[in-house]
């Protein structure tokens, strides 16, 4: 379903004997400075980088042909000047990556069959707050009565309708797409949200299609949650660069990030930060500080926010925060397959008028999935036994 656009590798190592400087250079090294894990595959990568430099042998040909005066290929000939070639371009190329469905982990709205007169009450109780769940319930009731519909199952299809309706956006999919390599995500929100299993998911579900990962532990104030990103790292086969020291400043841990990505040829760079939300200010300066760093060699494609679904209407507040002091530009929703209160996403979307982009429904690695309005909707009407 979706389209992305990473670095073409592979296959092309037949092409690499003729090393020269810039290949050689590209190969990473270990930065004296900062602890990082050897980037897995990064064999691979400079490959792309070779097969794409001249071949300056083809140039000097032993014996010129007839059409070539040997007084004007005399000079140029000595020096055949292959580096003229602009800046090696990363070859990108489309590509799709796994899908993953979310209909299974959301819970559905309904325990028994619809009834009109307990929707409100049922939308509130799923956290879609008091404006949306009496627009929700008068725009079924409307559609019903002009359709006639009564039923539970056209109920159930009428109200799937009206939500997928006021849920869908054309901003859903993730920015992997403009080909601007590395791309360079930030992924924010208070502590125990789910950033880091987030980023798990997400290093190991772009690891399985081939692209090369580099992940920065700029939460840098705790060291299990160094520790817990570096396992994620170790399992999905991505680079990692962690802080020297607990308490390292967060920025200079994604700047190096960003380097080693840089370095690498790497795809994709997802720097983990810290939550504490304590200060307003604090946050802001140090989100803003890191956003610093990471533009000095890269742009940024996402600053994610991800949120917790079971805090409920907090989940708003905080949402408030953050998008007042970082420029999020999506949504990750985590930990919907443990709650009723789906409506949340309902109501993050609407009143902060952002994407839900992806959305966690477990602990496990494959247990995310893109928003989809269509899924989502299916799910909060679906008929499941036991719910
Ligand atoms: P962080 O502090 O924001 O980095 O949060 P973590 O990634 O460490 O996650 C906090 C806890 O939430 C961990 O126990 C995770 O396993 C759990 N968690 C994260 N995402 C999900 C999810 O989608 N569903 C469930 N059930 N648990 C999740
Ligand atoms: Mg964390």
């Amino acid at each position: 379903m979706f389209k992305f656009l990473k670095r073409l590798r592979g296959k092309k190592e037949e092409a690499q004997p003729q090393p020269d400087a810039v290949a050689a250079k590209a190969i990473p090294e270990p930065e004296v400075g900062a602890p990082v894990a050897p980037p897995a595959p990064a064999t691979e990568v400079p490959a792309s980088v070779t097969a794409k430099a001249p071949e300056p042998e083809k140039e000097i040909d032993p014996q010129p042909t007839f059409d070539t005066p040997i007084e004007d290929v005399a000079e140029p000939a000595e020096e055949p000047e292959p580096t003229k070639e602009p800046e090696p371009k990363a070859e990108v190329v489309e590509v799709e990556l796994p899908k993953r469905s979310l209909s299974d982990g959301i819970r559905s709205l309904f325990s028994s069959n619809v009834d009109i007169e307990d929707l409100e009450d049922i939308l509130l109780l799923a956290d879609f707050g008091v404006e949306a769940s009496v627009e929700i319930t008068e725009s079924l009731r409307k559609a019903a009565s002009k359709s006639g519909a009564n039923s539970d199952a056209e109920l159930r299809l009428l109200l799937k309708e009206l939500l997928v309706e006021k849920l869908h956006r054309d901003d859903l999919q993730l920015n992997l797409s403009d080909g601007k390599l590395p791309y360079v995500f930030l992924v924010v929100g208070v502590n125990g949200a789910g950033k880091t299993t987030t980023i798990g998911k997400l290093a190991k579900w772009l690891r399985d299609g081939e692209w090369e990962v580099v992940l920065g532990a700029a939460d840098t104030f705790r060291a299990a949650a160094v520790d817990q990103l570096a396992t994620w790292a170790e399992r999905s086969g991505a680079g990692i660069v962690k802080p020297e020291l607990d308490g390292q400043d967060p920025a200079s841990v994604a700047y190096q990030t960003v380097e080693l990505a840089i370095k690498n040829d790497a795809d994709i760079a997802i720097v983990d930060t810290a939550g504490r939300l304590q200060n307003k200010k604090d946050l802001m300066d140090e989100l803003g500080k890191i956003r610093r760093a990471v533009e000095k060699q890269a742009q940024i494609n996402e600053v994610l926010l991800v949120i917790d679904a079971t805090t409920g209407q907090n989940a708003i507040n905080q949402a408030k925060a953050f998008t007042e002091v970082a420029d999020v530009s999506g949504i990750v929703m985590t930990k919907l397959d443990g709650t009723a209160k789906g409506g949340i996403v309902y109501t993050i979307q609407q009143q902060l008028d952002l994407p839900v982009k992806l959305v966690g429904v477990g602990e496990g690695v494959n247990d995310f999935a893109f928003f989809s309005a269509e899924e989502f909707a299916n799910g909060l009407v679906a008929r499941k036994p036991g719910n």
